[in-house]
C-alpha cells in the first residue's frame, strides 16, 4: 500500500539531508527524524570534543532501531547513517557536486579544516561507498541534489528504484578537469 517504508537518508554534511527529509516527510505523512538533534535531546553522546557531540554508537543504534520498529513509515536522516547498519528498507544517499558543496559549507561558517574534510569525502564518494558496503546495491539509491530537487521528484525516484533496483551512478572525480580539481583545494 502506497509508500509505507523505512528510509534512511545519508550523505555528506551540506548535501541537503535535513531540508529534503522534512519536505519528503510532509508529503509522505511520515516522521522525519534529524538524528543529529536526537543525539542531543536524548543524550546519545559519549563526550563533547571541540564543541561537537561524539555519538555513542551503541546507544544511538538502539534508539534508531527502536524508532524503525515502532513506525511503519519513517525517515531517519544523518551523515552518520552510512557508518552502521539499521533495519531500514532503503538508504538514500544525497550527492552534491563538491564545488557547490564547498560554497554551501562556507556559508555555514565551518572552519576551513571541516570544510575541506567534507568536500574531500564527497569528492571520494565516501558515504555512498560505505552505504553500499552496509546495505548492498539493492537497497542504496543515489540522488543528485546539486540542484534543487522536489520531494515529489524524490518520491518518483524511490518508486522507480523499488521496481528496478537500479540506481544512477554518481562519481565526481572522473568528470572533473584539473582546473576544477584545483578549486577544491583552494
Ligand atoms: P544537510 O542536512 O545535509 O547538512 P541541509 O538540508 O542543511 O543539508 O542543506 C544545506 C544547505 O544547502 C542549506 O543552506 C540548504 O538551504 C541548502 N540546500 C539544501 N538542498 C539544496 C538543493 N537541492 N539545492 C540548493 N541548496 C540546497
Ligand atoms: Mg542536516
Amino acid at each position: 500500500m502506497g509508500m509505507a517504508m523505512k528510509i534512511i537518508i545519508t550523505g555528506t554534511p551540506g548535501t541537503g539531508k535535513t531540508t529534503i527529509s522534512r519536505e519528503l516527510g510532509k508529503i509522505m505523512g511520515a516522521k522525519a527524524i534529524e538524528v543529529n538533534k536526537l543525539i542531543k535531546s536524548k543524550k546519545l553522546f559519549s563526550k563533547i570534543q571541540n564543541g561537537e557531540m561524539i555519538a555513542d554508537f551503541g546507544k544511538l543504534k538502539k534508539e534508531l532501531a527502536r524508532l524503525l520498529r515502532s513506525n511503519n513509515t519513517i525517515i531517519l536522516e544523518s551523515h552518520l547513517l552510512s557508518d552502521f547498519k539499521l533495519p531500514a528498507d532503503l538508504a538514500v544517499v544525497l550527492r552534491c557536486n563538491p564545488i557547490e558543496l564547498k560554497k554551501r559549507l562556507s556559508r555555514r561558517n565551518y572552519p576551513a579544516k571541516k570544510i575541506n574534510e567534507n568536500v574531500l569525502s564527497e569528492a571520494l564518494d565516501y558515504c555512498h561507498i560505505n552505504a553500499l558496503e552496509i546495505y548492498g546495491e539493492r537497497k542504496v539509491l543515489q540522488v543528485a541534489a546539486t540542484k534543487r530537487i522536489t520531494p515529489k521528484a524524490i518520491m518518483a525516484r524511490i518508486a522507480a528504484f523499488k521496481k528496478t533496483r537500479k540506481s544512477p551512478t554518481i562519481r565526481w572525480l572522473p568528470k572533473m578537469g584539473a582546473r576544477e580539481l584545483l578549486k577544491l583545494g583552494a
